[in-house]
C-alpha cells in the first residue's frame, strides 16, 4: 500500500529532513517508524539520519497537497549537501541530487564521502541553547543541520560546546525517529569536551562551515582553490623562496600549532595523524595536486590554518579559472586568421559589431547576449558576408586553443599531463605545442613521500587495539554482541581502515582473523548466557526458552 501522509509538519529554518520526519512521528504518537510510515518501503532510506537521503521523489508524492516541499528545496534547505557543493563537480552534484531523488544508488561512491574516514568519526549533535530556543520560539526541539556537520563541536550561533549522542547507543536504535529533547537522548548524551584554548579554532571551523552550508556556492575549480592556498602558503613562509615548492618541515610545524588547540578526538584525531616531523598527507594535496574530491572539512581546517577566506575565495576561484575566452590569442603561433581585417573593412553599425565580437572567437550566443540581438539574426548576418563563416569557425577555434592551452598550463602544474582535462583535445588538434610544453616542463613533477614506516607504526598500534577491543566486547555484561570486523571497526572508528588499508596493515588482519567469532560460535555463546539468566531467574530451562532469551531462530 502507498504511504499517504494526511497532515505534515512545516520545516523549521535549518532544520534536517529526518528531524521533520521524526517530529511527525512523535505528532503521530511516538518514535517508531513502523507506526508513522506504516512500514512504507521507501520510507526506511528518507528517513534515515545520514548526510544523504533518498527516495525524496517518493517522499514528495506522499506529501500532503499544499504542503512547501520539494525535492529541490529539501536537498538545498533540508540535507547538507551544499556544504559539499564547493568541493564537488558539476557531474557529481547533477548525480547526486538525481540520486537522492531515486534510489541512492552509487551516490557515496561517486561523492567520494565513504572514502573519508571523518565520515565515520562524526556524531549526531545538538546545542542545548539552540534547544531551548526553539521551543520557545517555534515550540518544538529539532536537529540543526549546521551541528551535524563534521568537525562543528561548537555552535556556531552561541559558542557553545554541543551535546553528542553515544554512537553506540544511536546504532543501536536506528530505526528509532529521536528528537534532541527525548529523555532517552538526553541520557545517551554528553557535552563535547574541549580545552579553553580551542573554543576560538572550533568557533571558526564552525561558522566558516555554516556558511558553506548556506551560502549555495556553486562546484569550484580545485586548481583555482589549491593556487590560491598555495599563494598563502607562500607569503606565510611555508615554501621555499625561491621555487615556490612546499617547506615540509616549516609546513608540519605550522600545521602541529593548529592541531596543538584543536581536541585530539573525534574528526581531528583523523586529520591530525602525520607521519613525523611531516604535515598530515591531505595537508601536502590540497596543496599540490587538486585530483579526487577532498572532505570540505579538510578545506575549512587549512583555510583557517592559512588564514584564507573561504568564501571569498570561493567567489574569486571561480572567476579566475578561464571559462570562455573573448580576447583573441596573440602568442603562440596562432594569429587571426588574415583575411578578417579585409572582412571588417566597409561593414557599419550592427553587422560590424557581429564581426568583431565573431572575429574575436564569440560563440553566437555571447554575441546575441552583447548586442541584444536574435542568435538567428547573428547567423544570418555572418552567412550574408562573403568568407565570413570559415572566418567566424577559424576565430573560434583559435579562442577554444587558447583557452583550452590555457588550461592545461595551469593544471599540468600540478596534475600528469594524461589527468588534465584538455590532454586528448590538446592532443588531437595541437600536438606539436603539447609535445613542446611537456617537454619544457616536465620537471616540476615530483615522487610521492613514502609512507610505508607510517603504517607499520599503526598497524602495531591498531592490531593492540583489536585484541583488547573484542575482550571487552567479550566480557562486557548483558546480551552478548556478535564479535565481527564491523564491530570492532566500529568501536575503534577504524572501520573504513579495515574496508580499504588492511592490505597495508598485515598485523591488523590477523588480529581481526583471531579476535572475529563465526556465527556458530556467537550463537554457543548466547545460549550459555541465556541459560545462564534463565536459571538465575529461576525460570524453566527448555529449548524455546532458550532461543527466545537468546533472541536467535532455532
Ligand atoms: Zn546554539
Amino acid at each position: 500500500m502507498e504511504l499517504k501522509f494526511h497532515f505534515f509538519p512545516a520545516a523549521f529554518p535549518d532544520e534536517t529532513l529526518h528531524s521533520v520526519l521524526s517530529r511527525y512521528a512523535r505528532l503521530c504518537g511516538g518514535h517508531s517508524r513502523k507506526a508513522a510510515f506504516a512500514g512504507d518501503r521507501a520510507a526506511i532510506s528518507y528517513t534515515q539520519n545520514v548526510a544523504f537521503p533518498c527516495r525524496l521523489d517518493d517522499l514528495v508524492r506522499s506529501l500532503p497537497p499544499g504542503t512547501d516541499l520539494s525535492v529541490s528545496k529539501i536537498i538545498s534547505c533540508h540535507t547538507v549537501l551544499p556544504y559539499y557543493a564547493p568541493f564537488l563537480t558539476d557531474d557529481q552534484m547533477q548525480h547526486a541530487r538525481t540520486s537522492m531523488s531515486g534510489d541512492g544508488k552509487w551516490l557515496m561512491l561517486k561523492l567520494g564521502v565513504n572514502a573519508s574516514r571523518i565520515e565515520g568519526v562524526s556524531r549526531i549533535r545538538f546545542c542545548p541553547a539552540c534547544l531551548n530556543e526553539d521551543v520557545d520560539r517555534v515550540g518544538a526541539a529539532y536537529w540543526h543541520r549546521v551541528h551535524q556537520l563534521p568537525g562543528v563541536l561548537v555552535c556556531p550561533h552561541h559558542g557553545d560546546a554541543l551535546r553528542m549522542v553515544d554512537p553506540s547507543w544511536y546504532s543501536r536504535n536506528s530505526w528509532q525517529l529521536h528528537l534532541p529533547d527525548d529523555a532517552e537522548v538526553q541520557a545517551h548524551s554528553h557535552q563535547v569536551s574541549a580545552g579553553l584554548e580551542a573554543f576560538p579554532v572550533l568557533h571558526q571551523i564552525a561558522l566558516r562551515s555554516m556558511q558553506l552550508l548556506t551560502l549555495d556556492l556553486n562546484p569550484l575549480s580545485p586548481v583555482a582553490v589549491q593556487a590560491c592556498l598555495l599563494h598563502r602558503a607562500a607569503a606565510l613562509g611555508l615554501t621555499q623562496s625561491k621555487s615556490q615548492r612546499l617547506d615540509l618541515g616549516r609546513l608540519a610545524e605550522h600545521m602541529a600549532g593548529v592541531f596543538n588547540a584543536l581536541p585530539a578526538a573525534w574528526e581531528y584525531s583523523v586529520l591530525a595523524e602525520s607521519p613525523a616531523h611531516l604535515p598530515a598527507t591531505w595537508v601536502t594535496k590540497l596543496l599540490r595536486k587538486p585530483r579526487h574530491t577532498h572532505h570540505p572539512l579538510k578545506y575549512v581546517v587549512l583555510a583557517i590554518a592559512l588564514e584564507v577566506d573561504l568564501v571569498w575565495l570561493s567567489r574569486s576561484a571561480t572567476l579566475s579559472m578561464p571559462t570562455v575566452t573573448r580576447a583573441l590569442p596573440i602568442s603562440a603561433g596562432y594569429s587571426r586568421p588574415k583575411f578578417s581585417d579585409d572582412l571588417l573593412e566597409g561593414l557599419e553599425g550592427l553587422t560590424a559589431g557581429v564581426f568583431k565580437l565573431a572575429l574575436s572567437g564569440s560563440e553566437a550566443r555571447q554575441i546575441s547576449a552583447v548586442l541584444g540581438v536574435s542568435q538567428v539574426f547573428v547567423y544570418r548576418t555572418i552567412r550574408g558576408v562573403d568568407g565570413g563563416s570559415q572566418a567566424w569557425r577559424e576565430a573560434r577555434f583559435v579562442s577554444e586553443l587558447h583557452r583550452r592551452r590555457t588550461a592545461f598550463e595551469v593544471e599540468y602544474g600540478c596534475l600528469q599531463a594524461h589527468q588534465c582535462k584538455d590532454y586528448m583535445w590538446l592532443y588531437r588538434c595541437d600536438r606539436a605545442w603539447l609535445s613542446g610544453y611537456i617537454a619544457r616542463h616536465g620537471g616540476i613533477h615530483t615522487s610521492r613521500a613514502d609512507n610505508t614506516d607510517t603504517f607499520a607504526v599503526l598497524d602495531e598500534k591498531l592490531a593492540d587495539q583489536i585484541r583488547s577491543c573484542a575482550q571487552t566486547l567479550r566480557v562486557r555484561a548483558g546480551k552478548p554482541v556478535l564479535i565481527s570486523r564491523t564491530r570492532i571497526g566500529r568501536e575503534l572508528q577504524a572501520l573504513s581502515r579495515f574496508e580499504k588499508q588492511l592490505h597495508k596493515l598485515p598485523l591488523c588482519a590477523t588480529a581481526l582473523e583471531q579476535a572475529c567469532e563465526s556465527i556458530e560460535e556467537f550463537h554457543a555463546r548466547r545460549l550459555r548466557w541465556a541459560r545462564a539468566k534463565l536459571v538465575n531467574e529461576q525460570r524453566s530451562v527448555n529449548r524455546s526458552a532458550l532461543y527466545r532469551t537468546a533472541c536467535i531462530r532455532p
